[in-house]
């Protein structure tokens, strides 16, 4: 049986002897032990990035872009490989998974713009003979925290920008699906970066604990379920550290009555049942607008109808199964829910039996019509391929759903109305927004993060705010001796 180690000082081992299983989800068969990992696991860790901080901080931004650049250029030879791990783990189809290591390399494209994006400001004469300027400098140990449904992804969004700011980066990926983050991590190496600065630790929340109560980790990136958002954020925040923790969604899709809906239909599709709807961008609300809606729900269903659901080794499947039994029988039993709630159950998931693979966790593309904002199924992230229609009778209903919910991380609106679009844009209480776009996720060189309960902490991943996160501001302010007039001065300086 392949046994998943850690990742520590360029090499992969562990010294913990508990395993915990990894399985195929399209089988539901155990494939993989990964390591529980234990104090001495981590404590070697700590060691290993706090050495390879000291040496790598002292890199040159040029030289340590370089170093990125060869990475960026190993990972497209290994494109393939690569989500071929995140497929076998996670049950993605293979195309999705490409997609999301592509979205992933795309921020280790941006980080290679690091002596750029490190440039600091500088004003001459800021008293007379006085200049003043700012350097951002790295914050030592940082460390990142990941769910399953984006291996590589997730994971992407945050390493390669801390490393490419100066600092070493720790890794604690899904316990679900964790072969991908070792493989970037040795891929890393190869590229020629120091060992110790990328180190990957397996195991479960006791590894959490351990990096938010350490002393010697600067900050903690989270991307996950919003209780576990939540609870990352106060105790990293209490231990002092800075934190961004990324929680949980219910995207809503508005279809207003001048929408085009073959695209809106289209958009829809993808949106809410693509990767079976385990995705943080996955539409799982649409908003259906006036008498749009008879027609938006028909067209749904009707294409919905023709998905193909299947392991991710065929090729011609749109979705694979969902992450383990556990999480299918929590998607079925919101469906049982939503009925005894009074939804209208358009299209029945549950009993999704693919042939050859009956222990497999598949869920079939699901469709509740009627839906109202007092139900459990509107109120709670599924996560799973399940979709709700709600009728609302006008625009300023549909906004004021979106704005009501808690959760705030992605909607969009569907409309030909140039001021409504405007006006959703500017008014809605989200983080990342569409208009004729289905799942709006900001490319690299943007940054990602919702509002509300599905982010906490004062920067979102990527773009500038990943450069603003893992980096202190510093301040100098300075003037040659022979400039200074003799004596002490004790009020204060003023122009
Ligand atoms: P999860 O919260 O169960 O786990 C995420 C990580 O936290 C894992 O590494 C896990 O080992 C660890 N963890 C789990 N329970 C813990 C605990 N009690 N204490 C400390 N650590 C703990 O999330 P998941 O099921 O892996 O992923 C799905 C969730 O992630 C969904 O809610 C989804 O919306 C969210 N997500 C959000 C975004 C975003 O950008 N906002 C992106 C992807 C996924």
């Amino acid at each position: 049986m392949k046994k998943i180690e850690n990742y520590i000082n360029g090499e992969i081992k562990s010294f913990s002897k508990n395993y915990l299983s990894v399985e195929d989800p399209s089988k539901g068969e155990k494939i993989a032990d990964v390591v529980l990992s234990d104090e001495k696991d981590f404590y070697s860790i700590i060691e290993s990035s706090k050495n390879a901080f000291e040496s790598w901080s002292k890199f040159t931004p040029l030289k340590r872009s370089r170093i990125i650049s060869n990475y960026k250029n190993i990972i497209e030879k290994n494109i393939e490989n690569l989500s071929k791990l995140v497929s076998e783990e996670h049950g993605k189809t293979l195309e999705d998974a490409k997609g999301s290591v592509i979205r992933g390399l795309e921020v280790v494209e941006f980080a290679m713009g690091i002596p750029h994006l490190l440039k600091g400001e500088f004003s001459q004469n800021v008293g007379t003979n006085i200049d003043s300027w700012s350097i951002r400098q790295p914050l030592g140990i940082t460390a990142g925290i990941t769910p399953f449904n984006f291996p590589a992804m997730v994971p992407m969004w945050m390493y390669p920008i801390s490393i490419a700011c100066g600092n070493s980066f720790i890794l604690k990926p899904s316990e679900k699906d964790p072969s991908c983050a070792l493989k970037l991590a040795e891929l890393f190496s190869e590229a020629g970066l120091p060992d110790g600065v990328f180190n990957v630790i397996n195991g479960d929340k006791e590894i959490v604990n351990m990096l938010l109560d350490s002393k010697d980790v600067t900050s903690i990136s989270f991307v996950g379920s919003t209780p576990v958002a939540k609870y990352i954020y106060k105790k990293a925040a209490d231990n002092g550290k800075r934190v961004q923790a990324l929680g949980g969604a219910k995207n809503h899709l508005v279809v207003m009555p001048d929408a085009n809906l073959e695209q809106a239909v289209d958009g829809i599709m993808g949106a809410a049942y693509g990767s079976a709807g385990e995705r943080c961008m996955a539409v799982s609300v649409a908003v259906a607008v006036g008498d749009i809606a008879d027609k938006l729900v028909e067209n749904v269903s009707n294409k919905a109808q023709t998905l193909k659901v299947a392991p991710w080794t065929d090729p011609s499947a749109d979705m694979g199964p969902v992450i383990s039994k556990e999480h299918k029988e929590k998607i079925e039993n919101y469906i049982s829910i939503g009925e005894k709630e009074g939804a209208s159950l358009v299209l029945d998931g549950r009993k999704c039996n693919i042939q050859g693979y009956e222990n497999g966790s598949f869920v079939g593309p699901t469709l509740f019509d009627n839906v109202t904002k007092n139900m459990k199924i509107y109120k709670d992230e599924i996560f799973g391929p399940v979709l709700s229609v709600v009728r609302v009778k006008n625009y300023q209903e549909a906004i004021s759903l979106v704005n009501d919910h808690e959760f705030g991380n992605g909607s969009s609106i569907y409309t030909s109305d140039g001021e409504i679009s405007r006006h959703f844009t500017t008014n809605c209480k989200i983080g990342m927004v569409g208009v004729n776009v289905p799942i709006p996720v900001p490319m690299a060189f943007h940054s990602f993060g919702g509002w509300k309960q599905s982010l906490f902490g004062d920067h979102a991943m990527h773009g500038i705010e990943g450069v603003r996160f893992y980096t202190k501001l510093k301040t100098v302010t300075s003037r040659w001796p022979n400039s200074i007039k003799s004596g002490p001065e004790f009020v204060m300086p003023t122009n």
